[in-house]
């Protein structure tokens, strides 16, 4: 065998070869087919071969699809920054492009760091986080991020930020439960403000719904409005990481909504270009700016593909097509239609324990004993498991586990927004499957 030069994820493991993809179906060099039910990493959220999209692309290539942000602007840069802050929140938004989720949240970091040395309060650099969360690999976004699987070779490297408690009802870090804790977890933050000093901490930074660390951790309603409300009373900006949840897929443009928080600052990446093209965003409110304005006039922010011209046309041919086709109420009516779908599965399998998510964000939780929530040991690998045996049917679902983190073994189950009522049966039948083949080979009791 011809030796490999790519390093993929699992070294010496034999990956299928993509060929093309249409909707929300990918084709194999073999020619199998696989329902995408995980949009990839939770990013193809228009489903895969969208003819308007591969237009843009071409029309800008077309025109120039390189130029440094130092010496031109574009079009389709403005055009997206201007779409970006009309959908968001107070619509009050800047934007600076970068290429990558990692790249969004570290920006967003920097520019909180930057909003108040410009006021001279140069002590306010730390940025509180949960743990299980991710917001990234590269070294500051991994600072951030309470994902201790990916920051264990890199601990001595990394700033040792602060984390508090998460918003996870299933087992509770508080060993409490909702409504009846009133919604203890997220006054960890403000125990952790008092102890540290609010005049050393920049900003608090969370994922919405907790994707990859947590398998679609939701907290319960009022949640953010809550930690927005501690974050302004100690002068610390909010960073809301949408990069998960971002433009549509958890039913509402951005996952803030919900909760009515208007966030200091927005990482967005995945879903705002759903794959297209690399492209993030981190998104700065004009209050977050102002101090900027008035002084340095500068964001010490970077990355050379910042905002090209071919990017920026394609990730803005996305936002017009989830606008145009009416996605965000699609990913909410189709989520609940998902949602209710893995609710009845988890009536007759007796391994899942938990189901939870929004819109087309959901997440299932398997235990080995539903009444005790006994996860399964780490070495039964569970979730890889399930993730195989999917693949094998020709279905693909995302790996949210985190032993070590506190969650057992959980998936996320994220189909493009496009998806119809037909093929979410179709994604249910396969996941069952699925589930019951893991099961029988574990000699898990295959009914409740
Ligand atoms: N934040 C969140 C919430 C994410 O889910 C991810 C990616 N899984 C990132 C940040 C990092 O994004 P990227 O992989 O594009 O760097």
């Amino acid at each position: 065998m011809q030796r490999e030069h790519l390093i993929k994820p699992l070294l010496g493991h034999k990956y299928p070869t993509i060929a093309y993809g249409q909707g929300v179906f990918l084709y194999d060099e073999d020619g199998k087919a696989y329902l995408d039910a995980s949009s990839g990493a939770i990013t193809a959220g228009i489903g895969h071969g969208v003819q308007d999209i591969i237009d843009a692309m071409q029309e800008q290539a077309g025109k120039v699809s390189f130029v440094y942000r130092s010496q031109f602007t574009s079009k389709p840069a403005e055009a997206l920054a201007a779409k970006l802050s009309d959908l968001a929140p107070g619509q009050d938004y800047w934007s600076f492009f970068v290429g990558s989720g990692s790249e969004a949240t570290e920006t967003a970091m920097k520019i909180a760091i930057q909003h108040w040395q410009e006021q001279g309060r140069h002590g306010k650099n730390k940025v509180i986080s949960r743990r299980m969360s991710y917001h990234g690999i590269t070294m500051g976004a991994l600072s951030m991020s309470g994902h201790t699987l990916r920051r264990r070779r890199f601990v001595p490297l990394l700033e040792d930020f602060p984390v508090v408690a998460p918003p996870y009802c299933y087992r509770c870090p508080l060993h409490s439960s909702y409504p009846s804790c009133g919604m203890a977890c997220a006054d960890d933050l403000e125990t952790a403000i008092r102890r540290i000093g609010a005049e050393h901490i920049a900003a608090f930074i969370a994922e919405p719904i907790v994707g990859a660390a947590g398998g679609a951790l939701t907290p319960p309603p009022g949640y953010y409005a809550r930690i927005k409300a501690i974050c302004e009373r100690h002068e610390l900006l909010f960073i809301a990481d949408e990069v998960m949840t971002g433009i549509g897929r958890t039913g509402a443009m951005f996952a803030m909504e919900h909760d009515g928080v208007e966030p200091d600052l927005i990482a967005l990446g995945k879903g705002m270009s759903a794959g297209y093209t690399p492209m993030a965003a981190t998104m700065v409110k004009d209050r977050v700016m102002a101090p900027i304005l008035q002084g340095s006039r500068s964001v010490m922010a970077g990355h050379t593909y910042s905002a090209n011209p071919q990017s920026a046309a394609v990730a803005l041919a996305v936002l017009r097509y989830i606008e145009q086709h009416g996605l965000v109420q699609q990913a909410a009516d189709r989520g609940r239609y998902l949602l209710a779908k893995l609710q009845q599965l988890a009536g007759g399998i007796p391994i899942i324990g938990d189901v939870r998510g929004k819109g087309l964000l959901l997440g299932i939780e398997f235990v080995r004993d539903r009444a005790t929530k006994e996860p399964f040991p780490e070495a039964a690998g569970l979730t890889s498991r399930v993730i195989e045996k999917a693949l094998q049917k020709g279905l693909l679902v995302y790996p949210a586990s985190g032993a070590i983190d506190g969650v057992g073994d959980a998936i996320l189950v994220a189909p493009p927004m496009v998806i119809t009522e037909a093929e979410l049966d179709l994604l249910a039948e396969l996941l069952e499957a699925a589930i019951r083949e893991v099961m029988e080979e574990l000699g898990a009791p295959t009914a409740p």
